[in-house]
């Protein structure tokens, strides 16, 4: 069994010691165009932690994940649930402090939504400097960012694109809704530097309508299942070449 949630508190009891690590898969209920689930970002956190946890064995478990996440820059369309950055840290932090105080030791992160990624970084500050916890966060897609270079074709990648596309079709086949894929309408900035697929820009609070019709930004046209595999197959392997070095030291 991987989940946590499947053992009992005298069975978990026995395990923690002999655990390396716990994984807190981290997504988003957010608008994936008209082609992907709501719940893109977290089924595919869940099954990359399901599969590395299958690999490891006994050494990591895989926490209940976190089916929400920071995506006010969605609500304009339906079906975003967003919660604030603080609530994201209040739950994350909350979680740790209560494995901590049954003896684990090591958290291990997998984040799926680019959204979540400042209010993370701040918590594991938190918990590593209160807590003394071992813990890192992993946005898969920055491990295999030379892999995506090669594999993807698109300038513009982003959300419900190419890339996402293409390892939604190895992540959750059955719910890409395949006949719906087609290209948004990118809105371009008039302004320089505000377009967020630019190599040099400024931060601004954007909402994700200012750049497109459907909610893609990028264009999931292109997608397919053999870039999904070779960019989910490097996700995975360095992934879990991590996680392995990482519970050793
Ligand atoms: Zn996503």
């Amino acid at each position: 069994m991987i989940y946590w949630q499947d053992y009992t508190w005298d069975e978990i009891e026995k395990l923690i010691p002999k655990l390396k690590a716990v994984i807190l898969p981290v997504g988003s209920c957010e608008q994936h165009s008209l082609h992907l689930p709501l719940g893109t970002d977290t089924f595919g956190v869940i099954k990359l932690s399901e599969d590395i946890a299958k690999e490891l064995k006994s050494e990591v478990l895989v926490l209940p994940p976190i089916w929400y996440g920071v995506s006010p820059h969605h609500m304009n369309f339906s079906g975003t649930i967003t919660i604030s950055p603080e609530t994201l840290m209040a739950l994350v932090y909350e979680i740790a402090e209560s494995l901590y105080r049954h003896g684990v030791e090591r958290m291990i992160i997998i984040n799926g939504h680019g959204g979540n990624i400042d209010a993370l970084k701040l918590v594991i500050r938190r918990i590593s400097d209160d807590l003394g916890m071992r813990v890192v966060l992993i946005n898969p897609w920055e491990l295999i960012s030379d892999v995506i270079e090669k594999v993807v074709e698109s300038k513009i990648w982003g959300h419900a694109c190419e890339f996402e596309t293409s390892t939604a079709l190895i992540e959750i086949p059955d719910k890409v809704r395949v006949g719906k894929i087609r290209r948004p309408n990118i809105k371009t900035p008039k302004i320089p530097y505000m377009a967020l697929w630019e190599k040099n820009k400024v931060v601004i609070p954007w909402n994700t309508d200012d750049f497109t019709d459907t909610g893609a930004i990028g264009d999931p046209t292109k997608a397919s299942k053999e870039k999904g595999e070779k960019l989910y197959k490097a996700m995975f392997e360095r992934t879990l070449d991590f996680i392995k070095k990482f519970i050793e030291s």
